[in-house]
């Protein structure tokens, strides 16, 4: 009798756990309604990018990471697809003064590349360049793309008003600029005044795709200031020089240019740049600047979608940095 009892509850025992593990694999409808939301913006981002299969053997292999919850797809999901289909349309009736290159950034990163003629003898240059400044902006932030991209760059042929033109067939005005990223449409546009301005623009313009790509939106000074460092090191790369600081103008202090947002499209523009430039070249040569763009950087990449607020970004800098204003101070000094 005893036996059989413990038979039974047993049995009971047995019973209720397979119920459990049944229940456990019930989905709620609101449950299944989200699992589809996200399938179906994860499909979304695939659909809005110029996805390209990457080599089977890459040099720079990018972990792969799955997908990213929809809060945090707002920048690839800024594309938009009629602006995307008129760049291709017009790319499409300049067919005969440029020709598409394709080349491979990383695994992860394809670069399109649409070249005048006076340029193509320049294009593994081009590449090579891009290809160089990619990793090295990965290697020093320890960052990695969030997911699939391509670099599409146009390069305007060399006579006179090509740039200009092809700027305002784009929506946007040329005036006091050499190059532009266009988010909208995912595609860059690169003056060509001469071979070492248009390989200089070209990196700095890609700098603006890996910030995006890689980070998310970033203040003005931050994106503007790493774009000129690293649009620096290929002008050294190419010419053995960069861009001299001038010593007549003094760069802004770093709380002014953490609140100058307002202030870039102001007259004061040319002087944001100088500054901008000047505190990415302080930050980039200093182990402790280092190590504070990489904080910031990374703590932008939490919410790509936004900013961090400049009491954010101050405390982080005096985190990583704290003597930073002095050390400033001295190596300005020693520059002049
Ligand atoms: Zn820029």
């Amino acid at each position: 009798m005893k036996q059989r009892l413990l038979w039974v509850i047993l049995l009971i025992s047995l019973v209720l756990l397979l119920m459990r593990n049944l229940f456990d694999d019930v989905v709620s409808p609101l449950e299944t309604e989200v699992r589809i939301q996200t399938r179906q913006v994860a499909a979304k981002i695939f659909a809005t990018q110029n996805d390209v299969m990457p080599p089977t053997h890459s040099r720079a292999n990018e972990p792969t990471k799955p997908i990213e919850p929809a809060a945090v797809v707002c920048a690839a999901e800024r594309h938009d697809p009629d602006a995307i289909q008129y760049v291709e349309e017009l790319l499409q009736e300049l067919s005969d003064e440029l020709t598409p290159y394709h080349g491979q950034l990383s695994n992860l990163a394809a670069l399109e590349l649409y070249l005048p003629t006076e340029l193509e003898e320049h294009m593994p240059r081009i590449k090579s360049l891009l290809t160089q400044s990619y990793s090295e902006y990965r290697n020093a932030f320890a960052l990695s793309a969030r997911r699939r991209f391509t670099v599409n760059m146009v390069f305007a042929p060399n006579y006179a008003t090509s740039f200009d033109d092809l700027a305002s067939r784009l929506g946007v005005d040329p005036r006091g600029s050499q190059g532009f990223y266009l988010g909208d449409s995912n595609t860059v546009l690169v003056e060509n005044n001469s071979v070492h301005q248009a390989l200089t623009t070209a990196v700095h313009e890609a700098i603006h795709v890996y910030n995006y790509r890689l980070v998310g939106v970033l203040p003005r000074w931050l994106n503007e200031g790493l774009a000129e460092y690293f649009e620096m090191l290929a002008s050294i790369k190419l010419a053995g020089k960069g861009q001299v600081l001038s010593d007549k103008t003094q760069p802004l202090e770093f709380s002014v240019m953490l609140s100058s947002e307002a202030q870039w499209e102001t007259q004061s523009r040319d002087q944001l740049y100088f500054s901008a430039r000047v505190w990415s070249q302080f930050l980039m040569t200093h182990v402790q600047g280092r190590n504070a763009l990489k904080a910031i950087l990374h703590a932008e990449a939490q919410t790509p979608c936004t900013t961090l607020t400049a009491e954010h970004i101050q405390a982080l800098m005096e985190n990583h940095f704290p003597l930073y204003e002095q050390a400033f101070f001295n190596w300005w000094q020693a520059l002049l």
